[in-house]
């Protein structure tokens, strides 16, 4: 399997050889040159599979350039009850994404119980096993470095902790995350994790990371590399999911079923389309946003319209607080009939702060075909339904899942039985909670505590001299 680029101008790659890099040379994302078709006798035998045997059986049809028994090796060691056991004290955590069902016909697929408490450990620490794999393959060493403001970088720091041949550089803005965010992230005690809380925002930190990057030397003396959201490893990994979720939803492969799918990058949902464009029954792709509805502006109108940071957001799903979907050209590239050029087009215009409109272009007929609805929830929607689902089934859902719920229930066909996935657990949101039930968030009892581990972390102001010291002097050459 060969990987080619949404804009169409760079050479083909194998998985391997896009693993530990980002953007295709020529800006654009890299995607399979075809999507392996799976066979109904295919779905069929991987019904009853365990998790690792699923994800080995649907990641071998890509990563198609990592010998058998090496990609089954790290497959296993990265989908284990241990690592996805923080979830609620019912879950059935032997199936790593067990499937809770609220009422007939309404489920939700619990992505949340890894170390981290969202879906984002699904594809992360399956990069952490890939990238140590690959480096020591080469006999290479890779210093991630980048800025978060809780979710990301957490995953991350999880995902590379103790792993050979990498370290991680994270910056955080210095007392601006919650307490249970600094000591998930500050408590690592792994001697290849490197918090640096920034005297500053979010974005000052940001700002930093952008300024060690764009020093072409530094960056390639320090070997130093990202983990972002269009990486494709990442992407691939999530689409095992949605096979894993349509198994436990259905009893026969002659059923469809319904997603849906809180979204900010639209990767998570990426994964969705790429998985039902391989041949798995999703009647329905819904997209939810929140204040933030660039995407549900696109499926609704046509207009593809990335906001600036002022008209951006802060809400109370954090999460999905963006206004420039990164993937969201990985599904345009299928939708223009892979035209690398009218992404070129579509892009170029994106590219300097612009927008564009399909609406009145043959694209708008084809959007259709993929079966995609959409929809938005706002803040109060958001707590109507944490309690709502917490009346009727008490369970307590975060509020990312819960603006997924409530539009997939908004947009579903009825006949079809839907999936909302969940993207975090509760306890990562603790003041919405608290305003939606005026009681604190369940907590998973492994995390019991964890404000009172030791906590390490080195302190700086937003200066990039000293945080390329910092680095100089953490990295051995
Ligand atoms: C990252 C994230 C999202 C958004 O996922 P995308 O892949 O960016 O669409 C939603 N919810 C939570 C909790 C997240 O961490």
């Amino acid at each position: 399997m060969k990987y080619i680029s949404t804009r169409g101008n760079s050479p083909a790659r194998t998985f391997t050889e896009i693993l530990l890099g980002g953007l295709a040379p020529d800006g654009g994302l890299y995607l399979p040159e075809h999507y392996p078709q799976v066979t109904r006798a295919e779905l069929d035998a991987w019904r009853n599979l365990s998790y690792a045997d699923l994800a080995y059986a649907v990641l071998s049809k890509f990563a198609t350039d990592i010998p058998a028994a090496d990609l089954k090796a790290i497959i296993s060691k990265t989908y284990t009850s241990e690592v996805y056991s923080n979830g609620r004290e019912d879950s059935d955590f032997s199936q790593i994404t067990p499937l809770r069902t609220l009422e007939p016909g309404v489920h939700i697929l619990e992505l949340s119980n890894g170390p981290t408490l969202a879906f984002k450990d699904m594809a992360m620490q399956l990069l952490g096993n890939l990238f140590e794999y690959a480096l020591a393959k080469q006999k290479a060493e890779l210093n991630i470095l980048g800025a978060t403001s809780g979710d990301t970088g957490s995953a991350a720091e999880y995902a590379m902790r103790g792993k050979h041949g990498i370290r991680v550089f994270m910056l955080s803005p210095n007392g601006k995350m919650s307490a249970f965010q600094r000591a998930q992230m500050y408590s690592l005690q792994d001697a290849n994790i490197f918090n640096i809380a920034i005297n500053g925002m979010f974005d000052d930190a940001q700002d930093m990371v952008k300024a060690v990057s764009n020093d072409h030397a530094f960056k390639a003396d320090y070997k130093i590399g990202t983990v972002n959201s269009i990486n494709w490893a990442r992407v691939s990994a999530q689409i095992v999911y949605y096979f894993k979720g349509y198994f436990a939803a259905t009893k026969s492969n002659d059923e469809q079923v319904a997603y849906s799918v809180p979204s900010g990058n639209f990767g998570n949902i990426c994964a969705g389309h790429i998985a039902r464009m391989m041949g798995l029954p999703i009647g329905q792709l819904i997209l939810a946003t929140n204040e933030n509805d660039v995407l549900d502006e696109f499926f609704r109108t046509g207009a593809y319209r990335p906001r600036d940071t002022r008209h951006t957001y802060e809400t109370s799903s954090p999460s999905m607080d963006i206004s420039k979907a990164s993937n969201f050209e990985r599904f345009v590239f299928d939708l223009v009939g892979r035209d690398g050029a009218k992404v070129r087009e579509f892009w170029g215009a994106v590219d300097k702060g612009g927008s564009f409109d399909v609406k009145q272009t043959p694209y708008w007929d084809a959007l259709p075909a993929f079966h995609f609805a959409s929809g938005h929830s706002a803040h109060q929607d958001r707590l109507k339904t944490i309690r709502k689902v917490w009346a009727d089934y008490g369970v307590m859902i975060d509020t990312h899942t819960a603006d997924g719920l409530k539009v997939g229930l908004e947009q579903r066909r009825p006949s079809l039985p839907l999936i909302c996935l969940e993207t975090a657990l509760p306890a990562k949101f603790a003041e919405t909670i608290m305003e939606a039930l005026d009681r604190e968030p369940e907590r998973p009892a492994k995390l019991a505590g964890i404000e009172k581990l030791p906590q390490r972390c080195e302190v700086m102001d937003p200066d990039v001299v000293k945080l390329k010291a910092f680095i100089s002097a953490n990295v051995p050459r």
